[in-house]
């Protein structure tokens, strides 16, 4: 039996096709018409006027950040449930990230406290100019409650979508809230470019800005001339050809992951004590690109394993099976390098990343392999 991934990338003829276009187009280094192709679609895809390729998420909150005006002396309250990108990228503008804990239910942000964040901040005088919330595991964060909380109160909002793409909420694209939005293409993403990223906006003069910084600041005139310090963050031809074969084939993965999470579902939501995160009774997840399909195993101890924890015991059960599984986020406030930062804090992300599991979702699986990680996974609970 051959080895069961996360989430692998997902890639056809399609791709070939276009990533050879590129190669013999003679547009290899490093700009090239696949970028602006793929700018294009995507913008028209999210449902936004602007768009940036990037060499990375990363780079895209990066950027929008530092349009936000974050900086020295600010603060960015930030989902504490998250991957370590998200804060880094705080931290790279020189602000002080503000870590906020999520709602137990689909493991994002808690909204609430998120607001309350801001107020505590501004009530002792400290500058908040934008606040980072993450759609998580390809769901987006309440927004229909955040956005006009975050109006009255004049804080940006910067769009983790880097899991998200494909995604919506209240008939608007995952990556069009807020002022601006961050996308990755990371390998095990929804759909790759390899590596890469895209940040987008409305606002046509925060991407021509950030696409100068980008190109290090690099000035308009024939030699090389540099007013201020600028990044190598731009996307090369060959990986924006790349994504546009990826982008043609989205719906279809993105179908293909739904059916595996209904799949799971079918087979687990008999279980007692083990939930699909996101899917609880009326609270559906049809408009979620179903990235990656998260269990969080509440009615069992925890067996004998390195850290004595319920996810722990989860995912050695099944890489024992030859089936990779990861533990959710370890949220931020519970990482060395970020634990000193301020956090706002229920409990809630902890108790997901001791409980919770992510299954393998990605869009190549077959409903044989879904089957065998079902019954690999039942066994380990039925041993409990
Ligand atoms: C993947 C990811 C990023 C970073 O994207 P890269 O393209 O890997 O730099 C940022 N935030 C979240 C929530 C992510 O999952």
């Amino acid at each position: 039996m051959s080895r069961i991934h996360l989430s692998k990338a997902d890639v056809t003829e399609v791709e070939e096709a276009y990533v050879l276009d590129a190669l013999r187009s003679g547009w290899i280094a490093p700009l090239g018409p696949h970028v602006e192709a793929f700018e294009g679609a995507i913008a028209e895809r999210v449902g936004v006027s602007g768009a940036l390729a990037l060499s990375s998420g990363t780079a895209a909150l990066h950027l929008a950040l530092l349009d936000a005006g974050a900086g020295p002396g600010t603060y960015v309250p930030v989902s504490t449930l998250t991957f370590a990108a998200t804060v880094n990228a705080i931290l790279y503008t020189g602000a002080e990230p503000v870590l906020v804990d999520s709602q137990s239910g689909d493991g994002n942000v808690d909204v609430d406290l998120l607001v309350e964040a801001v107020d505590v901040l501004r009530g002792e005088g400290k500058t908040v100019p934008a606040v980072v919330p993450v759609d998580l595991f390809g769901r987006c964060v309440d927004y229909t409650t955040l956005e006009p909380a975050l109006g009255e109160r004049e804080v940006l909002i910067v769009e983790d979508a880097a899991e998200a793409l494909g995604a919506s909420h209240a008939g608007r694209g995952a990556g069009s809230f807020g002022r601006s939005a961050a996308l990755s293409f990371n390998g095990n993403k929804i759909m790759t470019t390899s590596g890469g990223g895209m940040l987008l906006s409305d606002d046509e003069e925060l991407i021509a800005r950030a696409r100068y910084l980008a190109t290090q600041a690099r000035q308009p005139v024939p030699w090389y001339e540099h007013l201020e310090v600028g990044y190598n963050y731009r996307m090369s031809n060959i990986l924006a050809a790349l994504g546009r074969g990826q982008l043609e084939r989205l719906d279809e993965m993105i179908a293909r992951r739904r059916a595996i999470r209904d799949l799971y579902e079918k087979h687990l939501s008999g279980v007692a004590g083990v939930r699909v995160l996101g899917r609880t009774g009326s609270d559906r997840d049809d408009d979620d690109n179903c990235w990656l399909t998260t269990i969080v195993v509440e009615g069992f101890e925890p067996g004998p394993t390195a850290n004595g924890t319920v996810s722990d015991g989860v995912v050695a059960a099944l890489n024992t099976a030859d089936i990779e599984a990861r533990h959710v986020w370890k949220p931020m406030h519970l990482q060395p390098v970020h634990g000193e930062q301020r956090a706002f804090l229920t409990g809630a992300s902890e108790r997901l990343f001791e409980r919770g599991v992510t299954l393998p979702s990605g869009a190549g699986l077959s409903d044989d392999d879904v089957l065998r990680v079902i019954d690999a996974l039942l066994a380990h609970l039925e041993d409990r």
